[in-house]
């Protein structure tokens, strides 16, 4: 069957008693082209393995399929995996797990799945949760090579954004520790069913975790640093540097008064050696 088919969606979806679930934000692709695009910007090899984050009807899981070894999408909706025998139907190296995605142990998913070989993460992903989904995979520990993900285009926008840009905030912060996401091109609102709210975007970033500097560290200075947007980086440190706030500063060549959003990602990794490893 055609699942990217707006008719033939929706008579599955009927014949199944089935509509889609706005609390799972489930807004499904239908368009091919976009789909291919996708798949295609996921830049995947025959011997990659992926991980799709929100199988849907499956019309990502099919193209993923055709282009890499193994592909594990998992799906929270219990509706939707019933109806996967139809719409995934012949596809021998796809795996489906039901649940919450960020309920998953990662790394524990890639030795089960994978036996531990580095994997790609692709998806259309939920948008009541995109932030969180994004951070619970760069801080799983988990070896993720890439993630290209559809995102709601405004958090393209902040993925996207370089410090000093107004949309330059803890989200992209935390994420540039690990690479630079990139925007591969918008999608209209259009190309869903049903149509949602807002347009999207795809968002594809290769992972380089900065070394030298624990992601616990980097992301404990980022998270203070943005705690509260209009204050100063050395009152947002205070609780954190204990007293050394001003000499921590001081040492790092950064002005007391200048705002976390106009910090680089270097300038948090001086921060975060200068807290926890006294350096
Ligand atoms: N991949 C499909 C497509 O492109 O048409 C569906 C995309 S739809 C925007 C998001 C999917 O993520 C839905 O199928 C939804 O049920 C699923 N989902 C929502 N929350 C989830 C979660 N916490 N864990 C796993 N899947 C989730």
């Amino acid at each position: 069957m055609n699942v990217t088919s707006p008719r033939e969606i929706t008579c599955l979806l009927a014949e199944s008693g089935l509509s889609p679930l706005k609390k799972f934000g489930q807004n499904f692709l239908c368009d091919e082209n976009v789909v291919q695009k996708i798949a295609d910007g996921a830049t995947l090899f025959p011997q990659d393995f992926v991980l799709e984050i929100g199988t849907g009807l499956g019309a990502l899981t099919r193209a993923l399929s055709a282009r890499a070894k193994k592909v594990v999408s998992i799906e929270i909706d219990r509706g939707l995996l019933a109806l996967h025998e139809r719409t995934l139907h012949g596809l021998s190296n796809v795996t489906v797990l039901e649940g919450d995605i960020l309920k998953f142990d990662l790394k524990a998913l890639c030795g089960a799945q994978f036996g531990g070989a580095p994997f790609h993460v692709c998806g259309n992903l939920p948008y009541y949760i995109t932030s969180k989904i994004l951070l619970h995979i760069l801080e799983s520990g988990a070896p993720v090579r890439s993630i290209t993900a559809m995102v709601q285009k405004e958090v393209a926008q902040r993925l996207s954004a370089r410090p000093g840009d107004t949309d330059y905030g803890a989200l992209t912060a935390s994420c540039l520790y690990f690479g630079k996401p990139e925007t591969l091109f918008t999608v209209s609102r259009n190309c869903f069913y049903p149509a949602p709210d807002v347009d999207s975007a795809i968002i594809r970033m290769e992972l380089h975790p900065i070394s030298g500097v624990p992601r616990e560290d980097y992301t404990a200075v980022v998270r203070a640093a943005f705690s509260m947007r209009r204050k100063t980086i050395f009152n947002n440190l205070k609780p954190l540097a204990k007293g050394r706030a001003k000499s921590i500063l001081e040492s790092c060549k950064i002005d007391p008064n200048a705002r976390a959003q106009e910090l680089s990602p270097a300038q948090f990794c001086d921060i975060a050696k200068s807290i926890f490893q006294n350096l």
